[in-house]
């Protein structure tokens, strides 16, 4: 595939949608799926098609799981400077790349530009950070506390490891597990979300540009998930499943990998309370709100799901949220001036239009927005939502668009409690100028990541993850990421 080169220019036109048609990235080579079937990708501001890409079957899993044991050895044997060297290289190529990379990710996903360009930055980083990280594996050496011999503790990467990924951040999702994989030593095979495949692939022939050798990083996309899943997770010499999606899948993914007993990192769904207290500065506080929430449109495990204002501050709140809402621009997410994009697909705006319906049967005002629009694409306009009854299905559910809902509160001990009313826990955000008030409830909310007078908490050098149902272990951060690719070996000496 010689997209990469051929779309340096950034401009829609110049992607060659044919190349992606070439097929399955197997052990260096662009196969065909040995069923021959193919999976059309749709354009979620216009419903068109904007290609089609392989649909794998169980033999091409096998294959692809074969290809990773072949490149293991020697990659597990790389120096971790000359592995530094690839990465880092990762790290540029898709700087380099990131115009023409941010248009493919908001032709596929229908993100803004602004928002897909966010997203290429950040998921380079991760090569950057773990470029950094490679050279800084180190074990441990030290006397027995009996005297009779050493305890030496080795780091060595885990093997071949199955990632899967969700088409809302088709970048950063995938270079979030492959540079910590890389960097530790594994070799991996990539099933990206089927919506949003073309991404991974154009990473993929970046990957090999950068020097990746042939088999280390694999990528199939199928319309066959578990099966094609099942059979890589059944043969013994894949060793990781590192899965980011929906609370659902990965609860079977869980129990897959059991039958196996293979290691599992779950970056799953997400709640997340917003808490504004009467003390926060309004101006931050929206600000951090419409990061918080529209970011991606509000397609983010991180998204502000519950946004809790105390009752000072709760009327100028609303009124704020809605001005700025009403005023985004909303379009097609290669229009340079859109805001906010289209929705994923059909079903995810039908799913919004319900839980707004819900609220609104359930006695909500509808502040703005609140109606899908007629025509092509999958559009849900901005909404801002107030007097929500903690009864509201959006109150317990991934809302996953562009629709904040307020809930008005009093007191500091109903903030916490309803900002813990939910089986997720992933990120929180909390707004306060009392900083000690700001701690103590951070301490308090029962979720990986708490953001202060802010609405982003992601960051490649910070450890990210959730607790309750969103999740089991940490990507990025200093050494977190990539010890999830990693197992000790302890080595009992005498001499
Ligand atoms: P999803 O339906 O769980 O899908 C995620 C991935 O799993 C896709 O690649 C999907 O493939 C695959 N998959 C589906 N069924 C499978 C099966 N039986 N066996 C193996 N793989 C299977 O989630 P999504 O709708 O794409 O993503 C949204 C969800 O992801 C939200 O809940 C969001 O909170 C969560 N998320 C979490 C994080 C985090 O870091 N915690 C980050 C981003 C998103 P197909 O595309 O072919 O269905």
């Amino acid at each position: 595939m010689n997209i990469t080169k051929q779309s340096a220019a950034g401009h829609p036109d110049g992607l060659d949608m044919a190349s992606f048609s070439q097929g399955l990235f197997i052990g260096g080579q662009w196969c065909a799926a040995t069923g021959g079937g193919g999976i059309a990708v749709v354009d979620p501001s216009t419903e068109t098609t904007l290609t089609s890409v392989a649909d794998a079957t169980v033999d091409d899993a096998l294959a692809a799981v074969e290809a990773a044991a072949k490149a293991a050895p020697a990659w597990r044997d790389t120096a971790p400077r000359r592995r530094s060297e690839i990465l880092r290289r990762c790290f540029e190529l898709m700087t380099e790349r990131s115009q023409m990379l941010a248009t493919l990710i908001s032709m596929e996903n229908g993100k803004a530009l602004r928002d897909a360009k966010g997203e290429v930055a950040y998921a380079a980083e991760f090569f950057r950070w773990n470029a950094e990280e490679a050279v800084r594996i180190s074990g441990e050496f030290g006397m027995a506390p009996s005297g009779t011999n050493r305890i030496i503790v080795d780091y060595q990467p885990m093997g071949i490891c199955v990632l899967i990924t969700p088409w809302n951040f088709p970048a950063a999702m995938a270079t979030r597990k492959i540079a910590p994989a890389l960097a530790a030593g594994c070799t991996v095979i990539l099933k990206p979300a089927s919506v949003t495949p073309l991404t991974a692939y154009a990473l993929a022939a970046i990957y090999a540009e950068a020097g990746v050798p042939a088999g280390v990083v694999n990528v199939l996309t199928t319309t066959n998930p578990g099966p094609v899943t099942s059979a890589m997770l059944s043969d013994p010499r894949v060793r990781k499943l590192s899965f980011t999606g929906s609370t659902g899948v990965g609860r079977s993914l869980l129990a897959e990998a059991a039958r196996h007993v293979i290691s599992c990192s779950m970056e799953l769904g997400g709640n997340a309370p917003f808490v504004v207290f009467d003390d926060a500065d309004l101006e931050t506080a929206l600000d951090g709100a419409m990061v918080a929430k529209m970011r991606n449109a509000g397609e983010a495990c991180t998204a502000a799901n519950r946004l809790y204002v105390q009752s000072g501050i709760h009327d100028a709140f609303v009124a704020g949220l809605a001005a700025r809402m009403q005023a985004l621009a909303v379009g097609p997410g290669t229009d340079s001036a859109t805001e906010c994009g289209p929705m994923i697909t059909r079903k995810a705006v039908d799913k919004i239009a319900r839980l707004v319906a819900d609220a609104r049967d359930r006695g909500a005002q509808v502040v703005c927005g609140g109606e899908a629009p007629t025509g092509k694409g999958f559009f849900y306009p901005p909404t801002v939502l107030s007097g929500v009854p903690m009864e509201a299905e959006m109150a317990h559910e991934e809302i996953f668009g562009p629709v904040a809902p307020v809930y008005r509160f009093d007191t500091e001990e109903e903030a916490i409690a309803r900002a813990n009313d939910t089986e997720y826990g992933l990120a929180a955000y909390i707004f306060s100028r009392d900083l000690a008030r700001a701690m103590r409830v951070a301490g308090r909310i029962e979720a990986g990541m708490i953001a202060i007078n802010r609405g982003l908490v992601s960051d490649p050098a910070a450890p990210f993850g959730g607790v309750k149902q969103s999740g089991l272990g940490r990507e990025g951060g200093q050494h977190h990421g990539i010890s999830e690719f990693m197992e000790a070996k302890y080595i009992a000496a005498t001499f």
